[in-house]
């Protein structure tokens, strides 16, 4: 690999990189092209980074560790035997045990993982934690599956995995589809083969191991973090402003949860069929029964508010989704990936958004980034907004190492001040390469070099 100097040096060089026939690394190129784009101007003006041609770092970062595949054969409750493929992307150790969540959704492939793994190895970097950066999952779709068929995918899935893991080697969390109940069966099966009960998962719940606050923690991180961000660009807060978020998950409902905690007004929700729009604040705990215990369609939202208006996805055109054209001081995507597209960053800009905070890991296109930095709207990168449920999951590696128990207020503070010092590391990296108030550039410059200090004093 060349020396990349310029716009035209990264492109060309991904170019190279790509694989025509190969449309599931389509997002992976997306999220590299995005990194590589924004850290020329470290290459620029940095002598070390400069020789990062001879060290080949980027080649290296780019390039995962190890791509684990593997079958998982599972029997349903009608004694049927269901087949899908589990992975495990190792991406990046340089700084410490490999670190991701695993996401069960039936979208997933490798490209997805790769896309998620080194997006997670520059996130992992900002919470200046010891951990490197890795994903997995599997095509399991555990929407109208039985608890019973949860567990014995969960079992089959770490029958396999645990070969791969371990709290100094490689250590999962949750993600899509994975919450408290999966990784309760999958650290379950992992001890039972190993005869080992150790800190190789986080996200357990919190009678065997878990964190306090694991579960809130990435949501509460989105609105810390936004917070900081809104003092430090223009001395505001989020009290009694009006936000849209999407998603109904853990991520969503955690985020509406810590704005309602501050006195801002979340008015939206959404799930993959429609978007709930209540003017007057969303009801969080009825979200919490529906999407968590009930797991039904955001719908049956509205049987109980019935001033609330759904709208389901059909009902909007394909570019565009209903949740952003709502006005609102701040969003927040906290739904999945390219959920918010150049057509919503356009109704964003016409209604004035100030801020747009990502809980999802890559929910902006890149040409939504484009339109939606050109005209100022503060854009909060997910990398470094949404980092801390792994930084969470950093303290509760922690605590099993030690045999600690913090308490909910000693995690929340250190959740708080972790958020706040990523983001003033961010802000002043993007002032330091002349690039003021680009918090998606300054999170990239940040992560990339302390991962590649490591790379280089590592050597190979
Ligand atoms: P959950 O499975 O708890 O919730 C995901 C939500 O998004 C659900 O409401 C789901 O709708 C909706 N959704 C999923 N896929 C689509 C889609 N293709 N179109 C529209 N809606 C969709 O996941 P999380 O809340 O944990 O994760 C959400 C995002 O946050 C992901 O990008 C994840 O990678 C990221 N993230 C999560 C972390 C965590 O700690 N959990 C940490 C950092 C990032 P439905 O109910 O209909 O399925």
């Amino acid at each position: 690999m060349r020396k990349i100097t310029t716009v035209a040096d990264a492109k060309k060089e991904i170019a190279k990189l790509k694989n025509p026939n190969c449309a599931e690394d389509d997002v992976f190129f997306q999220a590299m092209e995005e990194v590589l784009l924004s850290i020329i101007p470290l290459f620029k003006s940095d002598e070390v980074y400069m020789k990062s041609a001879k060290n080949a770092i980027i080649k290296r970062l780019i390039t995962p560790d190890r791509v684990i595949k593997f079958q998982v054969a599972w029997l349903d409750d009608n004694n049927e035997v269901q087949v899908n493929t589990g992975y495990r992307i190792q991406f990046n150790n340089a700084l410490g045990p490999y670190k991701g969540g695993l996401r069960f959704h039936p979208s997933v492939n490798e490209g997805i993982l790769k896309f998620l793994g080194f997006e997670q190895i520059l996130k992992n970097a900002l919470t200046g934690l010891p951990i490197g950066g890795g994903k997995g999952g599997s095509d399991f779709d555990p929407k109208g599956k039985s608890d019973f068929e949860i567990m014995k995918f969960c079992t089959a899935f770490m029958q396999e995995l645990h070969k791969y893991i371990g709290p100094r080697i490689d250590v999962p969390a949750g993600d899509i589809g994975v919450g408290g109940r999966e990784i309760g069966y999958l650290f379950g099966t992992y001890k039972r083969i190993t005869s080992s009960f150790e800190g190789v998962l986080t996200g357990k719940p919190q009678f065997f191991g878990g964190s306090l606050m694991r579960p809130e923690a990435t949501g509460y991180g989105v609105v810390y973090f936004t917070q900081k961000m809104l003092e430090l660009e223009f001395k505001e807060d989020l009290k009694d402003k009006i936000c849209t978020v999407s998603g109904a998950g853990n991520v969503a409902i955690h985020v509406i949860e810590k704005l309602i905690h501050i006195g801002a007004i979340p008015v939206t929700a959404t799930d993959s069929k429609g978007t709930i729009y209540d003017s007057r604040g969303i009801d969080v705990e009825l979200l919490k029964r529906l999407k968590l215990e009930e797991r039904v369609s955001l719908e049956e939202y509205t049987k109980i508010h019935i001033s609330a208006k759904y709208i389901p996805v059909s009902e909007y055109p394909e570019d565009a989704h209903a949740v952003w054209d709502i006005p609102c001081y701040g969003a927040f995507p906290c739904a999945t990936q390219n959920e918010l597209s150049v057509a919503d960053a356009k109704n964003l800009i016409k209604n004035k958004t100030t801020i747009v905070a990502e809980g999802a890991n890559m929910p902006s296109t890149p040409d939504a980034i484009h339109a939606m930095i050109k005209s100022k709207i503060c854009l909060a990168p997910a990398k470094a907004a949404n980092a801390g449920g792994v930084a969470v999951s950093g303290f509760e590696m922690s605590q099993n190492a030690s045999m600690e128990k913090w308490t909910f207020a000693e995690v929340d503070r250190k959740l708080k001040e972790t958020m706040a010092e990523i983001c003033e590391n961010v802000a002043s990296t993007a002032k330091e390469y002349n690039l003021d108030g680009n918090y998606v550039a300054g999170a990239n410059i940040a992560g990339f070099k302390r991962v590649a200090d490591a790379m280089i004093a590592e050597g190979i």
